[in-house]
């Protein structure tokens, strides 16, 4: 349980489907840790709708996010805070977000107060000083910058998984459901997403060091304990009980996780090595449209 220190927010940011929501779970199974999913959804639309949580109630009547409203909501304006997010988060707001920060400007102020309200209270309602937020807005990220204070320290881990095994998960994916399969007119779009944001993390984040981490997913995938331990020493916490977990074999809950990865919906999940599949040749057009975009920046994150 929390001593009543500060508070330490993470921001677990990643371009979509490089594993995020796994990790945050596996983090969020330790002591001093919870994982509030991708929280730029809330208050909208995770307060206001019929989205399932993971403890299996419509996320509107969670008892965890229920706390969350009760411990925010009698000093702050739901939607003040609501707009001071479109105003600033969004990836098309990032010129005005970064001017509004260079300027100081008092609504951005306004906003990374609000904001460090926020998290404290989700730290407070789970009794935990470490939350961890998997929201991927750059934009978001300036604000956590501009909340910290003695009672909040930030952190940023940056999340890199090889885009072309994205594209080979999803093609399996699409194939299991009968979908129309990918083609390489997709993959440079999403080649093209993975360069603007992992850029965009490299360069704005990155010199918060050293309170920044660059993690590559297939290095989690090949070595969980050595990972964990490194994080264990970035993250100032004892990841003890992950470590446990991982030995051991058992699950990892999901307790209270609003948005994010599907599979969340199931409760709990088990860490899986990686079976050390070869390519999948059907894909290699894909692959090759991804490398074309971005084989610079991905062998640069070490991929060959
Ligand atoms: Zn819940």
């Amino acid at each position: 349980m929390s001593t009543g220190g500060p508070t330490t927010l993470v921001q677990l940011v990643s371009s979509p489907h490089s594993g995020s929501t796994i990790l945050g779970v596996i983090l969020g199974s330790a002591d001093e840790v919870v994982y509030g999913g991708e929280m730029d959804r809330i208050p909208d639309p995770v307060w206001h709708s019929g989205l399932q949580c993971s403890c299996g109630q419509p996320t509107a009547q969670c008892p965890f996010w229920s706390e969350v409203r009760r411990r925010f909501e009698p000093a702050h304006s739901v939607p003040a805070f609501e707009a001071g997010q479109r105003r600033f988060e969004p990836w098309s707001a990032l010129g005005r977000t970064v001017a509004a920060r260079t300027l100081g400007s008092p609504a951005f102020r306004q906003h990374a107060e609000e904001t460090a309200a926020f998290v404290q209270a989700v730290a407070a309602s789970a009794g935990r000083s470490v939350v961890i937020d998997s929201s991927k807005l750059v934009g978001r990220s300036l604000v956590y910058a501009a909340a910290r204070s003695p009672s909040l320290r930030v952190r940023y881990l940056h999340l890199v998984r090889d885009g072309r095994s994205v594209l080979s998960s999803r093609r399996a994916r699409r194939d299991r459901v009968g979908a129309p399969v990918t083609s390489p007119r997709f993959a440079t779009r999403m080649a093209r997403r993975w360069v603007v944001a992992n850029l965009a993390y490299s360069t704005l984040l990155a010199r918060q060091r050293p309170d920044y981490l660059r993690l590559r997913h297939e290095d989690l995938l090949r070595d969980p304990e050595g990972t964990l331990r490194l994080l264990e020493r970035f993250l100032g916490v004892s990841l003890a009980a992950p470590l446990r977990k991982l030995c051991d074999g058992s699950v990892f809950p999901v307790v209270h996780v609003p948005t994010g990865n599907r599979f969340r919906l199931t409760g709990e999940v088990r860490f899986r090595r990686p079976e050390g599949t070869a390519p999948d040749p059907a894909n290699a057009g894909e692959r090759r449209a991804f490398w074309r975009v971005a084989g610079p920046l991905a062998r640069w994150y070490g991929y060959q």
